[in-house]
């Protein structure tokens, strides 16, 4: 799916954490958000969510308003930096849980269900953990749920936001390329949002570099590590 963000401005009382923001993300592209932390990445994340509005601007899926609509209508999938997974619920309830809230009219069987979340299971390389519960599973293998989680409901649009931020170094280098090879496999619209320079440059098919609320610069990873227009990115190439 297309997504137009157009000219969206976010205030914060008299703090603007969005200005007059313009992007046009492609649809089944990977693209980075990255920027500071307080650069307004995870507000444009949550507007173009649904989690949030912006004061004014556009934001357009396939050229259709979708400030008028509902998270639940926008079907956008999240994973968050903490895990938010059920506690209570072992992983194959934890994944099977979006298909089972659906109104019934468009309910699917549980036959179905078990399905789907075999099928997911094997996706996201924990097959043999279904019967787990989260205080259980490492950090890595809870994010690899919760992307599961997420791809139950067969999203247009994944929205990531710092999705391996709480894991140790070794397992976010083996889950970034993990989350690529996932990527070239399902072509789903997806937004990560990071801070961290790496993860951008060796996930992403586009990097958008924000700061102070504004885009700095936009382009596929080796332009803008090639030509870096932000002091953000200047500054880790120059470490
Ligand atoms: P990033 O994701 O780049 O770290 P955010 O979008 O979370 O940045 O935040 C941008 C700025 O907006 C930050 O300075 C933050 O404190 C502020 N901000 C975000 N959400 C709120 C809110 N609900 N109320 C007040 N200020 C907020």
């Amino acid at each position: 799916m297309n997504i137009d963000v157009q000219s969206v401005t976010k205030n914060f009382g008299s703090f603007k954490a969005l200005n007059d923001v313009s992007l046009k993300i492609q649809s089944g592209e990977l693209l980075a958000l990255l920027g500071p932390s307080g650069s307004g990445k995870t507000t444009l994340l949550r507007i173009i969510a649904g989690l949030e509005w912006p004061d004014s601007g556009a934001v357009r899926f396939d050229g259709q308003d979708a400030l008028s609509l509902s998270v639940k209508e926008r079907d956008v999938g999240f994973v968050f930096q903490h895990y938010a997974l059920f506690r209570h619920m072992n992983v194959f309830d934890n994944i099977a849980f979006g298909l089972r809230v659906r109104p019934r009219r468009e309910r699917k069987p549980e036959s179905f269900i078990k399905n789907k979340v075999e099928q997911l299971l094997e996706l996201v390389q924990i097959g043999s953990l279904a019967d787990r519960y989260p205080s259980q599973l490492s950090g890595g293998q809870r994010q690899r749920v919760a992307l599961a989680r997420a791809l139950a409901i067969e999203p247009r649009v994944l929205l990531l936001d710092e999705p391996f931020g709480a894991l140790d170094a070794k397992v976010r280098k083996d889950l970034r390329r993990w989350l690529r090879n996932l990527h070239n496999e399902l072509h789903v619209t997806s937004i990560l949002v990071t801070h961290d320079q790496e993860e951008a440059l060796e996930v992403s098919d586009r990097v958008v570099v924000m700061g102070n609320g504004k885009i700095e610069q936009v382009g596929s990873p080796s332009e803008v590590y090639d030509n870096p227009a932000s002091a953000f990115v200047h500054d880790f190439i120059g470490e």
